[in-house]
């Protein structure tokens, strides 16, 4: 993302090149051993790109949605009203890029339909210096039914602070009590620690059933495009927009023509569901087997230690497809995961039904 949105590199708080994922047992392993010496986890701040976009001739209202009219004909205008400064206001535009979020009124107002969401709940917590030390370049995960029965939890080092928090998808209700969980679990780290911000946000889970109607298309949260097992987002919510974009410019032969509901899902909607309809699909059917139970989990720890996997893995999350592998490494793997998960459910921990008929599909 940093390459091909030209970020600058002094808005990387920190460079992460070490992450630790800790089981539900606490069995912990290091997840940073095949990293090259120039690929890191970027920790930054967004608010860049939309100073660019007025550099670069967009003009920015800092005003509030509160509705949108849509036209009866294909060739009438959108009109967007909004609110600026405690005054009203209308604009009337050809095209509408929805990228307003999880709880997008634009997909709203042309029937979108919904998306399951999961909650991400996080606070923000300014350490002692000595502690803070300790997560320099270190991410956390951690694992287990006590910080998130579906997801993982995780401790993010940002400039001068360390961001501790988990998500869920199914145990909304319990957020803050899986939040006891995961600052039970880093306990010893974070103690000391005053919190300076707290933050809980919808996920979505999957895309919208409908991301184009008439001459609105909807991109990034809005859209649904957050990954499943790591619930990234802000890369595809970039990559989205841009791609959105440059559809208009190319259907509407850079803003001579008026375009239609067919340019937006022939040049935007095939052309991202081409590039990465598989991968959202691979990593929901993980999320599915790895994050199901406790002894999927520790399996998925113990696979994690195998450094195949951590380069797949790098290089499907940096380089944003999935990496093609080799084939006599993709049998290991395919054995180990089956011995893993069979060892740890030896172990005394039963692995939940859907679990189990996903990986009899899958092996
Ligand atoms: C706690 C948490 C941690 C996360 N961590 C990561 C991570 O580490 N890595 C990662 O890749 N992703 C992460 N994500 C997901 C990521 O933040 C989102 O996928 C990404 O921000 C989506 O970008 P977006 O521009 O589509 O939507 P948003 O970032 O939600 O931006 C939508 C914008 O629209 C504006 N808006 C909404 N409604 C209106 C309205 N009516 N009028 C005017 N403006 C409006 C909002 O103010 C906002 O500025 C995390 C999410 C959460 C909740």
């Amino acid at each position: 993302m940093l390459d091909e949105f030209s970020i600058p590199l002094n808005l990387i708080d920190r460079r992460v090149i070490q992450m630790r994922i800790v089981s539900p047992s606490n069995l912990v392993v290091d997840f940073g051993k095949t990293l090259k010496p120039h690929e890191f986890v970027a920790m930054l701040r967004r608010e860049f790109l939309r100073q660019r976009d007025e550099s670069s001739g967009a003009t920015l209202l800092k005003a509030l949605v509160t509705n949108l009219v849509v036209p009866t004909s294909t060739r009438e205008p959108y009109v967007i009203h909004y609110t600026m400064d405690n005054c009203q206001h209308q604009l009337a535009v050809d095209v509408i890029i929805g990228a307003d979020g999880a709880n997008s009124r634009v997909a709203k107002s042309i029937n979108a339909g919904n998306y399951t969401t999961a909650i991400a709940y996080q606070e923000r917590i300014k350490l002692p210096e000595d502690k803070m030390g300790y997560y320099e370049n270190l991410a956390e995960m951690y694992i287990g039914n006590d910080v998130s029965p579906d997801f993982y939890a995780w401790v993010f080092p940002k400039c001068d602070h360390v961001a501790v928090g988990t998500g869920t998808i199914g145990s909304k209700p319990y957020i803050k009590s899986l939040q006891c969980g995961i600052k039970a679990r880093v306990k010893s780290k974070i103690e000391g620690g005053e919190v300076i911000k707290v933050e809980a946000h919808p996920i979505p889970q999957h895309p919208r059933p409908i991301r184009v109607r008439g001459r609105v298309a909807l991109v990034g949260d809005a859209a649904g495009y957050v990954t499943n097992c790591s619930g990234e987002g802000i890369y595809f919510a970039a990559k989205s927009g841009r791609m959105c974009g440059e559809a208009i410019v190319k259907a509407s032969e850079g803003g001579e023509n008026m375009i239609n509901e067919d340019d937006l899902k022939r040049e935007y909607l095939r052309k991202w569901d081409d590039k990465y309809f598989t991968t959202f699909k691979f990593l929901n059917l993980l999320e599915k087997v790895f994050y199901g139970s406790n002894a999927a989990r520790e399996a998925l720890v113990e696979l994690c230690g195998d450094e195949y996997v951590q380069r797949m893995t790098f290089d499907s999350y940096f380089y944003k497809k999935l990496a093609s592998g080799n084939r006599w490494e993709e049998a290991k793997i395919a054995i180990n995961t089956i011995s893993s998960l069979v060892r740890c459910n030896f172990l005394g921990r039963e692995m939940d039904g859907s679990a189990q008929k996903i990986l009899s599909r899958i092996f």
